[in-house]
């Protein structure tokens, strides 16, 4: 018997390891100090009632032997399918119903795609970017190649038609940078993909937080990205799914390589490995949709992103340079004073006992950076902007 030998070469991921031990550490030493914590990606406001209520009317069908549900189709509910489809028409992209593929959440999706390709595949990764995406390809054997983002490009890579690559990740709104590509530069991957005979795989968990209207919420509002791309959303920070999972994939049937479409190997996939999402979760996914869900999740975002106004506000006045904050739940700040990420880490904690997350565990490119987040509540936001601006106003 022999092991996936891949998995020994993936890195150790010390980032929130790291983070939890110095937290501990730090508070042991100051047991009556309060430390607030600007580094989760989590969200923390609950699911919202009109959620709540489809949940508990699900649970309650489900103790009824008239409205009992076994296995359900593994690709979702159509009720939940129908609510999704309407949700994209309003971004003006038309979705058949078996497009629409529902999940325990984007995480397991976006790892579980790679099922449908080759090992022979050259894969290009945003640098620095939600680490997920590199780790799930090195398990597979797969050569990575990066596409730097840097303070030049706005964190918004752009193709390189001198890098030849077959599966291309784009993350926008980007984890950490918060960083959002537009019609055009999304136009240009779109191109690229179609020249180069790749496959896009597009990560738009972070869509609701996109206040500006010119700016794209699906690779699909792009002319012709159902021909290259797959996309993954998820209800995790737009409804406080985090806990309850679910998410959905969209493979069109456009979407044509070597003459097969993959929207039919991904349904053999998940028919053969997946059983579905429970029933009960998918009532409470397709309550996020109604009108009632729709106003309530919206007032939840609405929330966060009064928590980013107040810290980018915070950098503004300072003059530190940053991404994201505007239709993001993230602000990816330049290090102070040419600190390194994990000096300006422990700079913050043991003079503003502030914690956010070092910009170096993302990728190399993160060095010299610093993420924060939005997903604390007022209070504490503005205590620790309150802090930062002290520290950092000096
Ligand atoms: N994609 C990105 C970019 C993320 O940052 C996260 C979670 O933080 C996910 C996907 C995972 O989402 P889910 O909770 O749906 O698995």
């Amino acid at each position: 018997m022999k092991i996936n030998r891949h998995y020994l070469e993936l890195q150790q991921s010390y980032l929130f390891t790291m983070i939890g031990r110095k937290v501990a550490e730090y508070q042991k030493a100051h047991p009556d100090n309060r430390v607030i914590r600007l580094g989760i990606g989590d969200v923390t406001l609950p699911l919202c009632p009109a959620v709540v209520e489809a949940l508990e009317k699900a649970s309650a069908e489900m103790g009824v032997k008239e409205t009992f549900r076994g296995y359900g189709p593994e690709q979702g509910y159509d009720f939940l399918k129908e609510a999704i489809a309407g949700y994209y028409a309003e971004k003006g992209v038309e979705l058949a119903l078996d497009e629409i593929f529902v999940s325990d959440g984007a995480k397991s999706d976006v790892g579980n795609i790679l099922d449908l390709f080759d090992a022979d595949n050259t894969v290009l990764v945003p640098d620095p970017v939600y680490p997920v995406y590199v780790d799930t390809n090195t398990m597979a054997g797969r050569k990575v190649i990066f596409a730097d983002a840097n303070a030049e490009n706005g964190f918004l890579p752009m193709p390189d038609e001198s890098v030849d690559a077959d599966i291309i990740y784009i993350c926008s709104p980007n984890n950490p940078t918060g960083a959002v590509y537009n019609h055009a530069q999304l136009k240009a991957w779109v191109d690229y993909a179609k020249a180069h005979d790749a496959v896009i795989l597009f990560d738009s968990a972070y869509e609701c937080f996109v206040v500006d209207e010119t700016l794209p919420r699906s690779i699909y509002e792009i002319e012709g990205a159902k021909e290259v791309a797959i996309e993954f959303c998820s209800f995790s920070k737009t409804a406080g799914f985090t806990g309850t999972r679910c998410g959905y994939t969209i493979v069109p049937k456009a979407l044509v390589r070597e003459g097969v479409a993959l929207n039919g190997l991904w349904l053999r996939r998940q028919t053969t490995k997946f059983n579905g999402v429970p029933y009960i979760v998918q009532r409470g996914a397709a309550a996020v949709f109604s009108k009632e869900g729709r106003q309530q999740t919206m007032a939840n975002i609405d929330y966060y992103r009064e928590n980013a106004k107040i810290l980018a506000d915070t950098l503004d006045r300072l003059g530190i340079r940053y991404t994201g904050g505007k239709n993001s739940p993230y602000i990816w700040m330049e290090c102070p004073s040419g600190m390194k990420s994990w000096e300006f880490f422990d700079y913050l904690l043991e003079n503003a006992e502030v914690v956010g997350t070092p910009g170096a565990g993302f990728g190399e490119n993160g060095e010299g950076y610093f993420r924060l987040t939005a997903f604390n509540d007022h209070e504490n936001t503005r205590e620790a902007a309150a802090r930062i601006e002290k520290l950092l106003g000096k």
